[in-house]
């Protein structure tokens, strides 16, 4: 999908060449001529980017700027403020305001290029990572302030790259106070060994190179699991902009230009920064309200829902093999009476011992989930009913034959299960008609005695039981 971007400017001409340079380049081009017009597009048309003039009549960039990244509708469109000016203070207004990159006319066209797409690439990750947290179900609202003051309470572990000690005690005095341990190193190696997702930001001197090339450093950092997100600011001469560019391409977050601007450097690794926790933030969000909606907080096995989809998947892939899945489930005897005599959380204590007993039991690619209260299934994949029972037999003889502890008395309680055993009969069968059967079965291995494994159908199992033995009463 391509990009669309929204180019703003109040001179005719200007928005006329920014937007054919765009088009050029096969993105989507949407125009405003004023800031209110912008706020208007952008509200309607929610754009991937916009690069915004700064100075304008009646409401000036700034303003605009500010108010897009107050409103969260539009808080997470990336402005490109373009300026007249190479005027440092406009600059820092610009970041100030809320800006996520500036551009100088007369625009450059590496430069153009390489932040629009870097900015796009962004913001679509930023946009995957709460797609999927809403459909967790748990959108975690934003702080009011997009920037997030939340993100830059500590300060941060920073790695610089630099071979000049000068310059590197210059870029370290400047982050004193945004930084916690500045690892310095001078040479791509070096940075490549020391680099880990403890690093919040590294800052790469393109000058000199040293040992190799620090464009290096950046693909082989996007190249590994570990270190992907972690920020890279690039620092450049002038003259490297098209190496620059290849930078930004290769998966660089931003660059600055020498001579450094103090204030400028403060301000964009401020914002690498925040939006490097934003954006771990989110992913923890995301992964932790997965794990709490499909396991059970007591026990850690998986809920009933989880277990839902993967029986759908199991049976399934049962059609091609032909063994289908078969399912123990099963169910405390007398439980009622534990919690009665040594209160419910000695129950809990038991029912989590239980699922650490039947994970220890079951094979690896056995899947355990706590079904109810005090039932548990065990889902068998590609298993037949020879193989079912003997599972089930070392599953109930597991609990049965150890008595258990709990807290707060030393007398070690008996605890047996019942448990009903089903397996795939055909490959029309369904995951309702196995649970349906296991469950007709456990029912059975309660109502001859309970501690005992039955399986459909239970006429025959009853026999079979009988005549191998198996914990009669
Ligand atoms: P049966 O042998 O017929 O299964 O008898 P039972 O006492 O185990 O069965 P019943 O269905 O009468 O009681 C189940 C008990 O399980 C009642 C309920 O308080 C308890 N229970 C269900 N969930 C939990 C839980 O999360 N923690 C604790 N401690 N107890 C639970
Ligand atoms: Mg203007
Ligand atoms: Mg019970």
């Amino acid at each position: 999908m391509s990009a669309r971007i929204l180019v703003v400017d109040d001179v005719e001409i200007n928005v006329k060449l920014l937007g054919a340079k765009l088009a050029s380049e096969y993105f989507d081009v949407l125009t405003a001529s004023s800031g209110a017009g912008a706020l208007r597009v952008c509200e309607a048309e929610l754009p991937d980017l916009v690069l915004l003039d700064v100075m304008m009549p009646e409401m000036d960039g700034f303003e605009v700027c500010r108010r897009l990244k107050a409103d969260p509708r539009t808080a997470d469109i990336p402005v490109v403020m373009v300026t007249a000016l190479s005027d440092a203070a406009d600059r820092l207004r610009g970041l100030e305001a809320g800006a996520d990159d500036f551009l100088t006319k007369p625009v450059n066209d590496i430069a153009l290029f390489a932040r629009v797409r870097s900015l796009v690439r962004l913001k679509r990750m930023m946009e995957e990572w709460r797609l999927r947290e809403e459909v967790c179900g748990r959108f975690a609202a934003l702080p009011d302030d997009y920037a997030g003051a939340a993100e830059m309470a500590s300060p941060a572990r920073i790695m610089l790259l630099e071979e000049s000690r000068l310059a590197a005690t210059r870029i370290t005095d400047a982050l004193a106070p945004l930084t916690s341990d500045m690892v310095h190193v001078t040479t791509v190696k070096e940075a490549t060994e020391k680099l880990d997702s403890t690093i919040e930001l590294v800052i790469a001197s393109m000058g000199g190179g040293g040992d190799g090339d620090p464009l290096r450093l950046v693909s082989h950092s996007r190249a590994s699991e570990q270190t992907r997100q972690v920020p890279i600011l690039l620092v450049a001469e002038e003259s490297d902009l098209p190496r620059l560019a290849k930078g930004l391409d290769l998966g660089a977050n931003d660059y600055l230009l020498r001579p450094i601007d103090r204030n400028e450097l403060i301000a964009r690794v401020r914002t690498q920064i925040r939006r490097k926790r934003l954006h771990d933030r989110l992913r923890e969000n995301y992964h932790r309200s997965l794990s709490l909606a499909l396991t059970d907080p007591l026990t850690g096995l998986y809920n009933r829902r989880y277990l839902a989809a993967h029986l759908d998947g199991m049976m399934t892939r049962a059609d091609e093999s032909g063994v289908g899945p078969a399912l123990l489930l099963f169910d405390i005897d007398r439980f009622k009476q534990v919690n009665d005599t040594y209160g419910h959380l000695a129950g809990d204590e038991v029912l989590c011992e239980i699922a650490s007993r039947a994970l220890h039991d079951v094979r690896s690619f056995d899947l355990v989930a706590r079904y109810g209260g005090e039932e548990f299934l065990v889902v068998m994949p590609e298993t037949n009913l020879q193989v079912a029972l003997v599972v089930a037999e070392r599953l109930r003889l597991s609990i049965a034959e150890r008595p258990f502890a709990v807290s707060g008395t030393t007398t070690m309680l008996p605890v047996t299960v019942s448990v009903g055993v089903s397996t795939t009969l055909s490959p029309d069968d369904t995951p309702t008609e196995l649970l349906r059967r296991a469950d007709e079965a456990l029912y059975a291995a309660k109502n001859n005695g309970r501690n005992r494994v039955l399986s459909w159908p239970v006429a025959d199992s009853v026999k079979a039981s009988r005549y191998l033995g198996m914990a009669l009463p």
